[in-house]
């Protein structure tokens, strides 16, 4: 698919059966009486945005596990969002959890025009499956797998490193069945160990934060098994980009629906609640339960575009150093100048982009993108 860059639309499914040890995110039990209110909601969401989304290249249904929803379901918000009748996306990705996948839900979403499925196997190794909390079997996901490929879904495998227990050799047979299964992407994330779940507080001190070894092996196995590493993260098969996810690394703009969606539109950034009651409240009253607003700047975007850029594998436009200087930042390409001395960036078809080094620090290089006290990030200019 050629690259898709400008609107993306983001719903939020707050509702999860279970709660997985690792888990930040907002999430409810998912009970008839509260997804019928989420549903009803989500339509008036969209009608006080007054359709704003419409025409969106990307959807991406994210949670939460959106796979509880019914098959009906999915028709109505399909329904509430005139998908279908005043547009329709080119890339629409749902997310499921193994044990979620049905063949009707599938033959819908199908029907309905979703193009990628996102599937959360997290792990094949019963073990590392219970320290994560999850409540899935092994044969859960490759029998979930093997429903996908009966549909010309794009399929992902989330996939998940570092976990305590889990030893280095453990993670690369996760790694080698993922590929055996022959998916188009793949994405794999570190466990982060968050204060507040079950897994984060127990983590024993032995436990390191970096993990480098595993992106290491990681990197090196999926490029070696033919996988495009265009993010920190992520991994795909010629053509198989998560084009809703590129959109958002580059900057462009996103319209989030439902409790604790993201947005970043007409010139501001912004969540709405993270809490299903207050965010359905708010819209029966045709109000808005938006938080954490921030109003978008040059400087702002700017910062991000390169933050964002530099993970990943096509970096930014190289213009933006000479853009940054114009507004004010005058160290900014002495900055880059730098890290390109020092092995973590590259310049490349006019882009700067991250090495492999780079890619691996790339926090401290945010961190100190963040802390140019050169960088006059605040201003609304
Ligand atoms: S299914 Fe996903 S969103 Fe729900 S608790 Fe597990 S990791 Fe979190």
């Amino acid at each position: 698919m050629p690259e898709i860059s400008g609107l993306g639309v983001y719903v939020h499914v707050p509702f999860c059966a279970s709660r997985c040890g690792f888990c930040v995110f907002y999430k409810e039990p998912p009970t008839r009486p509260a997804m019928e209110r989420y549903l009803q909601c989500l339509r008036k969401e969209w009608q006080r945005k007054e359709g704003q989304g419409a025409g969106a290249d990307t959807l991406f249904f994210g949670g939460g596990t959106p796979g509880v929803l019914t098959p009906h379901d999915f028709v109505r918000v399909t329904e509430a969002l005139g998908i279908g009748i005043t547009w329709q996306p080119r890339e629409w990705t749902v997310e499921f959890s193994p044990s979620t996948v049905k063949r009707e839900k599938l033959t819908i979403l199908h029907e309905l025009g979703a193009t990628r499925i996102s599937l959360g196997v997290q792990s094949f190794d019963e073990c590392t499956l219970v320290a994560l909390g999850r409540r899935q079997t092994t044969q859960q996901s490759l029998r979930a797998y093997e429903l996908l490929r009966e549909f010309s879904f794009s399929v992902n495998l989330d996939m998940m490193f570092h976990i305590p227990g889990q030893s280095l050799s453990s993670w690369m047979a996760d790694l080698r069945m993922a590929v055996a299964l022959g998916p188009d992407h793949i994405s794999t994330y570190c466990l982060t160990g968050e204060c507040g779940t079950p897994v984060g507080d127990g983590l024993h001190e032995s436990w390191s934060l970096s993990g480098e070894k595993f992106y290491r092996q990681t990197w090196n196995f999926l490029r070696d098994k033919g996988f495009e590493h265009y993010e920190i993260s992520n991994f795909a098969r010629d053509g198989h980009r998560c084009q809703h996810n590129c959109n958002t690394w580059r900057m462009g703009e996103w319209l989030g629906l439902g409790p604790s969606a993201a947005s970043q539109c007409r010139g501001r950034r912004f969540r709405n609640v993270d809490d299903l009651a207050l965010w359905a409240q708010m819209e029966e009253q045709g109000l808005a339960a938006e938080e954490d607003i921030v109003f978008l700047t040059k400087f702002l975007l700017l910062q991000d575009r390169m933050i964002f850029g530099l993970r990943t594998a096509d970096g930014f436009d190289e213009c933006l150093l000479s853009r940054a200087e114009e507004l004010g930042v005058a160290d900014c390409g002495k900055l880059f100048q730098r890290w390109q001395e020092m092995g973590f960036v590259k310049k490349f078809a006019g882009n700067i982009c991250p090495t492999e080094r780079g890619m691996l620090v790339h926090d401290t290089l945010a961190l100190e993108i963040l802390s140019q006290s050169t960088f006059p990030f605040v201003s609304n200019t």
